[in-house]
């Protein structure tokens, strides 16, 4: 089989499977399989596979067809140009919060105090708080998360990221796994926002390989969000700020809960599908 042929035939079982994006999947799969960039695949198409590729190539679209996640079989997620360590102790790092990172980035850049510190609540394999260390190299970045095995993968992330080693991580539920009364220009976070009753209605790459407690946000999904409105305000400076992503059509409820709770809202930003995903608020 060639190249070619084993990417027509991968892709069309994946199809099968109700896989979205079936051929880049494939050719995805077989670039990992051979270890080549995906476009080096397009200059090979003529070359024939080894029955050891073959047979490796069927075992990597075979764990596909049964829905496990594409970076949880290259072991790998790029997030802000950064290569993230993906497997089931962490949510899969995902495009849209990579707009989170870089609104962070981009105001840390603003900020005048010294150092300037941010806050990565829920840091999972460590994405965001990573992309902000390494686009932000004078900042104190902090990280916390509730699962002892998030926080081991998002370790091994920092330390295998250039710039990232300094992170400091904590382990426990909320800002109570932060030592005294440390204060933050930012803090940045992506938590578990779905609806406890619609987890099993999400495609299966979600719903049975990224960690229930990476999904879950209680009964209205909103359980983090107020946890956040109230207790956030006394871990940030005065000039401090939060940005939160949240799921499609929760922006109303997440403006309204920080607004009662006094938060200035002052933006909400849409995902690159013009969905609004993301809140800015400050709280003075
Ligand atoms: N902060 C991590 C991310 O954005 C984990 C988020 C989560 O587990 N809900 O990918």
């Amino acid at each position: 089989m060639t190249v070619l042929e084993a990417i027509q035939k991968s892709a069309d079982f994946l199809g099968k499977k109700n896989v979205e994006s079936s051929r880049l999947n494939a050719e995805l799969l077989l670039a990992h399989l051979l270890q080549m960039p995906r476009m080096k695949l397009y200059l090979n198409f003529e070359r024939a596979l080894t029955a050891a590729e073959t047979d490796g190539l069927r075992e990597l679209i075979k764990r596909r067809g049964q829905r496990e996640p594409l970076q949880h079989i290259t072991g790998s997620a790029s997030f802000c140009g950064c290569e993230i360590i993906a497997n089931r102790h962490a949510l899969v790092p995902r495009p849209e919060t990579e707009l989170l990172a870089e609104l962070g980035w981009t105001f840390l850049a603003t900020c005048h105090s010294s150092p300037v510190s941010a806050l990565d609540f829920g840091t999972g394999t460590g994405c965001i708080a990573i992309a902000l260390a390494v686009k932000c190299p004078a900042a104190k970045i902090t990280a916390l998360d509730l699962s002892a095995e998030a926080l081991a993968l998002a370790k091994q992330n920092a330390a295998a990221n250039k710039g990232a080693e300094r992170i400091e991580f904590f382990h426990g539920d909320g800002f109570a796994a932060l030592p005294g009364n440390v204060l933050f220009d930012l803090i940045s976070s992506n938590p578990p926002y779905i609806a406890s009753a619609e987890i099993e209605t999400l495609q299966p790459e979600v719903r049975d390989f990224d960690p229930r407690a990476a999904l879950d946000g209680g009964a209205d999904g909103l359980d983090f969000y107020r946890r956040l409105a109230v207790e956030a305000k006394a871990f940030l400076k005065p000039d401090g700020k939060i940005m939160l992503e949240f799921g499609d059509g929760q922006a109303d409820a997440i403006k309204n809960l920080f607004e009662s709770e006094k938060w200035i809202v002052e933006a909400v930003r849409e995902d690159y599908s013009h969905r609004a995903r993301i809140l800015i608020a400050r709280h003075r």
